[in-house]
């Protein structure tokens, strides 16, 4: 697993200040995909060193890491979430997938087991838009106690007629 690039971001996750990781060898190849370079292995290794040293250098100004892709190794994703959380920070997962893995029945992302606090499920489709579209697909999960809230209205601005 690899990361392609970082940034520090501010929409991803509403109300949160993310270290958003971007990783490569997207295996979802969904039409119109807005970074298709990250369908390609590229990046640097991810491994502790590197969680460590954006850490160390970002850590007192973020509230959350955010692993955006990494769907060709989700028990990977979930594992350095892990290693995050150790650190007090919030994790968030973005998938392309619409669903998340070995999900039972009933529920919408599994309850235990599972290290995120946010989780975004949904392929982009470009006739539907990303979060930001109030017609997307998409959907943003957020942990509150045992349950998942549906939290994808709060990307969509209302606008007021003057
Ligand atoms: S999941 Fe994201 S990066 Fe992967 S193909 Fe779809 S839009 Fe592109």
């Amino acid at each position: 697993m690899k990361v392609a690039s970082f940034d520090i971001v501010f929409q991803e996750i509403p109300g949160e200040v993310t270290l958003a990781l971007n990783l490569s060898n997207c295996p979802c190849h969904c039409p119109g995909c807005h970074s298709p370079h990250l369908a390609d292995d590229i990046g640097e290794p991810l491994n502790e060193e590197l969680l460590n040293g954006l850490l160390a250098r970002y850590g007192a100004m973020i509230t959350c890491v955010a692993f955006m892709g990494g769907d060709a190794e989700p028990e990977e994703v979930a594992r350095w979430a892990e290693y995050i959380k150790d650190s007090g920070l919030k994790t968030a997962w973005y998938s392309g997938r619409p669903t998340y893995p070995n999900t039972p029945k009933n529920q919408i992302i599994p309850n235990t087991q599972n290290p995120f606090d946010y989780v975004k499920l949904g392929p982009y489709i470009e006739s539907l838009g990303g979060l930001k579209s109030p017609t997307t697909n998409q959907r943003l999960y957020k942990r509150v106690g045992d349950e998942w809230q549906d939290s994808t209205a709060s990307f969509w601005k209302k606008t007021f007629d003057i």
